[in-house]
């Protein structure tokens, strides 16, 4: 069983133009045409029984109907999380009608919505978050367009950790794409929770192993940036490295299951 909580899909009306947008900026093909039907056949053929699509709304103006159309796309095979954008006044109140609308956890990515994890103005939003055991996936690292001055670190991160203890934070890219000796250095074995995604293209694997041991398979979850890498080759490489059966069931489903809270035993 596979549950991949980090992938991308979007409305029918933006699929084309946001899958166009993004893969100028990535430099490779998307592996769907970004809608929720393609994404739900090719996640069924990958062996994926369930996923967490992020959202990020790069304006504020689109918190709203992003937030609306993940709660009517969500169902025994799709979690979604929602999006806030920091500049939205209103970032606290859309994080509360989040969780009416069942929605399961908030994506924020500081590069593209331009913000710096630690400042204060995010502070509303953590405080949010953390009341209403809303989990916040964090873009973590170094990205192509942003390589030298990334919005968010591993020691940021750390530093988030401490300053909202009850928020649960998960570091996507392993704590920090392309930053990896800071986060088994700094991160590792911390209360935070790392997804998978990109680790088989960016982390070497035996640094990947030393992270997992020092972190605790409890609290890494399976993630590949479907459309971007395919989940069924993030599995394939993950099974090379033989790690103990229970921690490949930790990181490809329990944790998902218990984390979102959802039944399905
Ligand atoms: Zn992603």
């Amino acid at each position: 069983m596979l549950f991949d909580m980090h992938i991308h899909m979007f409305s029918d009306g933006i699929a084309e133009k946001a899958l166009s947008h993004l893969t100028q900026l990535f430099g490779h093909p998307p592996l769907t045409n970004g809608t929720v039907s393609d994404t739900k056949r090719k996640m069924k053929e990958w062996g994926v029984t369930s996923f967490t699509a992020l959202n990020i709304a790069t304006k504020p103006s689109q918190q709203k109907v992003i937030n609306d159309w993940a709660a009517s796309v969500q169902s025994n095979q799709v979690c979604c999380f929602g999006t806030v954008h920091p500049d939205a006044p209103d970032a606290p109140q859309e994080i509360e009608r989040m969780a009416k609308l069942h929605l399961h956890g908030i994506k924020l990515h500081p590069d593209f919505q331009e913000f710096m994890i630690t400042d204060p103005k995010l502070y509303p939003i953590y405080e949010a978050a953390s009341d209403l055991g809303l989990p916040i996936t964090f873009h973590v690292g170094r990205d192509p367009e942003n390589i030298e001055a990334p919005h968010a670190t591993p020691s940021g991160i750390l530093q988030l950790s401490r300053l909202f203890p009850k928020l649960t934070i998960i570091a996507a890219h392993l704590g920090g794409a392309r930053m990896f000796d800071e986060v088994e250095q700094t991160l590792a074995g911390k209360n935070v929770y790392f997804d998978t995604a990109l680790t088989n293209v960016l982390c070497p694997p035996e640094q990947f192993l030393r992270i997992v041991r020092k972190h605790g398979s409890e609290r890494i979850l399976f993630g590949s940036d479907c459309p971007w890498q395919s989940p069924l080759d993030e599995f394939k490489w993950l099974e090379r490295l033989n790690l103990p059966s229970k921690d490949r069931e930790n990181i490809y489903w329990n944790n998902a299951v218990r984390l979102l809270k959802i039944d399905k035993s």
